[in-house]
């Protein structure tokens, strides 16, 4: 059990690195970032981690995100001593490490099984529908989505489960839509040992409509086609299944 919540706002202690995170720098350029956020680019196909991300034992980070974010409710005003708010820095401090942002750390990487594909199946298989829960690395709130895959098999098949699993693995983590579609589309050519992948994600990004533009009826799409699936014909079969 975790310690719940210290019953003072207390003074964080804070070690390098993590400072680099708190930097007082007035020089920041906050509406660059703004700009830049709203705009979700993506810088590189790989989640950009640190060194020693997992230094740290899960219970190590549930104990000083809670402190942090019992800070940020301290911040915002929030009387803490509520019932209904004692326990959110602890809930949510749970939640980042054990659940939402989990697919950070590798050890949770769901296990491949590959089997023999003894059907001699050399259509594409298609999975199709398979919802997920992000969020957004720019915003920290919700991408609410449907992945669709496909591959053809080169010798070896996976169980459909795992494809659900690979998904739920890159979605759990703070992301950028192409870079979750680019990440699920590698692991699964990783996978199934084949280049012929097709993964085609359409998303909510709970950024753009709760808030800055509010926008609610827009959704983004994004692909990945490599192998047989650069061919015109397939990628089209495959469009036409999703
Ligand atoms: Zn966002």
């Amino acid at each position: 059990m975790q310690n719940l919540i210290a019953s003072k706002p207390q003074k964080l202690k804070i070690d390098k690195p993590d400072d680099y995170f708190f930097s007082t720098d007035h020089h920041m350029p906050s509406q660059r970032y703004e700009v830049e956020g709203d705009d979700h680019i993506m810088t590189s196909i790989d989640t950009p981690m640190r060194s020693d991300a997992f230094d740290k034992s899960d219970d190590q980070k549930i104990s000083e995100i809670e402190q942090h974010f019992a800070q940020i409710m301290d911040i915002l005003g929030l009387d803490r001593s509520d019932d209904s708010l004692k326990g959110t820095p602890y809930r949510v401090a749970k939640m980042y490490v054990k659940e939402i942002f989990s697919g950070l750390n590798p050890v949770n990487k769901p296990d491949i099984k590959l089997f023999d594909n003894k059907y001699k199946y050399n259509e594409m298989l298609v999975e199709k529908d398979i919802t997920f829960y992000s969020n957004c690395e720019y915003h920290f709130v919700p991408i609410i989505g449907k992945a669709h895959i496909a591959y053809i098999s080169g010798g070896k098949v996976i169980g459909l489960s795992k494809l659900n699993r690979i998904v739920q693995y890159y979605a759990k983590r703070p992301q950028v839509q192409e870079r979750l579609t680019i990440q699920i589309a590698e692991e699964i050519k990783k996978a199934v040992q084949t280049e012929d992948v097709a993964v085609v994600i359409e998303a909510t990004h709970l950024c753009v409509s709760s808030r800055g533009v509010q926008d609610i009826t827009s959704s983004t799409v994004t692909s990945s086609y490599s192998g047989k699936f650069m061919d015109e014909s397939k990628k089209s079969e495959f469009l036409k299944y999703i």
